[in-house]
């Protein structure tokens, strides 16, 4: 095998709760992430040039050690000792630095090509290791699916998965700063705690609307501050028709979780018409037909999560 191409799939929170903060300024999250079919493509061909190749389809996004894939594909190389050399093409389609893990998937995407390109038969455990030393979020983009995500995000234990749910993506024109959101946030202050065992009751149910009820994020209301037009998003989503309406990680991409793909499309359809925004989605809820596995991942090395501190 030459070459392979791959889907990175994004991610949305169902809940997001801030638990603790440590020592070294990292935050202890406890949060439900849910796999969506919104996705990068990760096209890899071995190259006799030694050493990593990347571009992408925005002209802005970084091609070197910047970029995580990039990152990613050298971890691979030092870790197996292999002499290599590819060339990796990223066609973007996640909305960037939206609380949707663009990033963290091309990274997953990454190595799990570059397993399967160069035969090495890791393990999905030795994956998400791997990917632990990137950024967080890796390893849940290595399983997908519905998880419990807890510690800085790597203690991953899979949860009934989400019926297949229509989902909307709203990526207002701005981003926040995943840094400043954590930076802002005061956790002795935390209004309400988002209900999550009562979204893992319902999802063991297959309570679409009792999931819907119940999505939280504690970092909603930081984001708001900073940015108004979050909250209007999501009045508007409820106006729309949608089961419920929930801002994905520090933001800024608001979701909303729809019954029909009718009801879906017409709620895009609003949001590109009456707010101008190019960023709008239909997707829907992913499930990995493998995602019952137990995958249980201890921090080994120092992650780094971009900004939460
Ligand atoms: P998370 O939800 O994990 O916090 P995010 O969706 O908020 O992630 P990303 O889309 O991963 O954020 O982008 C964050 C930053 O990472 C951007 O500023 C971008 O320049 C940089 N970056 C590096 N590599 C990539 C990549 N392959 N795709 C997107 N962004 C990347």
């Amino acid at each position: 095998m030459n070459s392979i191409i791959l889907k990175g799939r994004a991610k949305i929170n169902l809940t997001l709760d801030v638990v603790g903060k440590r020592d070294n300024g990292y935050h202890d999250l406890k949060m439900i992430m849910q796999t969506v079919n919104l996705y990068d493509t990760i096209y890899i061909r071995k190259t006799k040039v030694l050493g990593v190749r990347l571009k992408s389809n925005y002209s802005w996004l970084p091609t070197n050690e910047k970029n995580i894939a990039y990152k990613a594909a050298e971890l691979f190389f030092k870790e197996s000792g292999i002499d290599g050399g590819v060339a990796i093409e990223i066609t973007k389609r996640i909305p960037v630095a939206a609380g949707l893990a663009g990033g963290s998937t091309d990274a997953a995407a990454t190595l799990v090509g570059l397993n399967r390109l160069y035969e090495t038969h890791y393990s999905k455990e030795k994956l998400m290791e791997m990917g632990l030393q990137l950024g967080a979020d890796v390893p849940f983009c290595i399983a997908r699916g519905t998880m419990l995500a807890e510690g800085i995000g790597e203690e991953l234990t899979p949860l009934t998965p989400m019926p297949t749910t229509y989902v909307v993506l709203v990526k207002p024109p701005f981003s926040a700063s995943t840094a400043a959101v954590y930076k802002e946030l005061d956790i002795n202050n935390i209004k309400e705690h988002p209900k999550t065992d009562v979204v893992i009751q319902a999802l063991e149910e297959g309570n679409v609307q009792e999931i819907a009820n119940n999505m939280s994020n504690v970092l909603e209301d930081v984001t708001i501050s900073m940015y108004p037009e979050i909250a209007k998003i999501k009045e508007e989503f409820m106006q729309q028709g949608a089961m419920g309406t929930m801002m994905s990680g520090s933001g800024s991409t608001v979701f909303g979780l729809f019954e029909t793909e009718e009801a879906a499309q017409k709620a895009c359809k609003y949001f590109k018409v009456n707010h101008d925004i190019r960023e709008v989605y239909v997707t829907t809820t992913y499930s990995p037909s493998s995602s019952n596995t137990k995958l249980h991942q201890n921090r080994k090395k120092g992650p780094r999560r971009r900004g939460v501190k």
